[in-house]
């Protein structure tokens, strides 16, 4: 059976406090509810707090992620943050591909094949995001972007490699707007990907590689997302930041 996953990117929101009160009482609640832990939960607050997240994390089956890396490991790259630091601090896993750094920080394919590398050698995970634009669904060209969005990057990994992922279709109308993909969207989309995957390496890989949905995942339309036979989990934002919310996505 593929890991069903679920991860809360916090982006540029909660300070100190907010963060670590949050994980806190989201702890406290997942055991006292006694919520269960058969699937991987994954929050991603920003750099400065990774590592006090971690700490309170310790024992627990939950996991931090980065929300980027910068694609060389050391050096002289003011102000940016690297794989090598990261690992230094316990994180495992990263988020590369963000529609947000695609947009704002001019992220292209051969970037993030670069990160996609430095994460690698430091044996990260990899949350990889793939989607198109609303003008580019228009016109139906969606499959093509996502095939080759996954063709610069991923697939230049090795069926070994390729292990370390888990795929984020993020389709970039549905983030932060509220309008979710319909089911039939998401799940032909995931079938999609999962094909691609298997035409690239195979039905053992593709069988187990989870592809998560991520675009407006709210407490209200994860049960029916999640129960798409291709739709293994969600990338969530907005609704992560508030607890209870998250707390039903987890338990959809
Ligand atoms: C995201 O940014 O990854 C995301 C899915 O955001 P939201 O849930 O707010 O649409």
């Amino acid at each position: 059976m593929r890991q069903k996953v679920v991860i809360a990117n916090w982006k540029m929101n909660y300070d100190f406090h907010e963060t670590t009160s949050f994980i806190r009482n989201f702890l406290k609640i997942v055991f006292e509810r006694k919520i269960n832990h058969n699937k991987k939960i994954i929050i991603s607050p920003s750099f400065p707090f990774l590592h006090i997240s971690n700490q309170i994390l310790q024992g627990t089956t939950l996991n931090i992620a980065a929300q980027n890396i910068h694609h060389k490991d050391k050096g002289s790259y003011t102000g940016e943050v690297s794989a090598y630091m990261l690992k230094s601090i316990g994180v495992q896993n990263v988020i590369l591909g963000h529609s947000e750094r695609r947009e704002f920080f001019f992220e292209k394919e051969n970037i993030l094949l670069e990160k996609i590398k430095i994460a690698l050698k430091y044996n990260f995970n990899i949350i990889f995001c793939v989607g198109e634009s609303s003008l580019e669904r228009s016109n139906n060209k969606q499959f093509d972007i996502v095939k080759t969005q996954l063709k610069e990057t991923v697939f230049h990994c090795t069926s070994d490699e390729v292990k370390s992922f888990y795929i984020a279709y993020e389709p970039i109308w549905a983030i932060g707007t509220g309008e979710t993909a319909t089911i039939e969207q998401a799940q032909t989309m995931h079938e999609f990907i999962r094909s691609l995957f298997f035409d690239k390496y195979g039905k053992n890989i593709s069988d187990k590689v989870s592809i998560l949905y991520g675009g407006s995942i709210n407490d209200l339309n994860a049960k029916n997302l999640f129960s798409q036979k291709d739709i293994d989990g969600g990338l969530v934002g907005k609704s992560s930041l508030e607890l209870e919310k998250l707390l039903k996505i987890i338990q959809s």
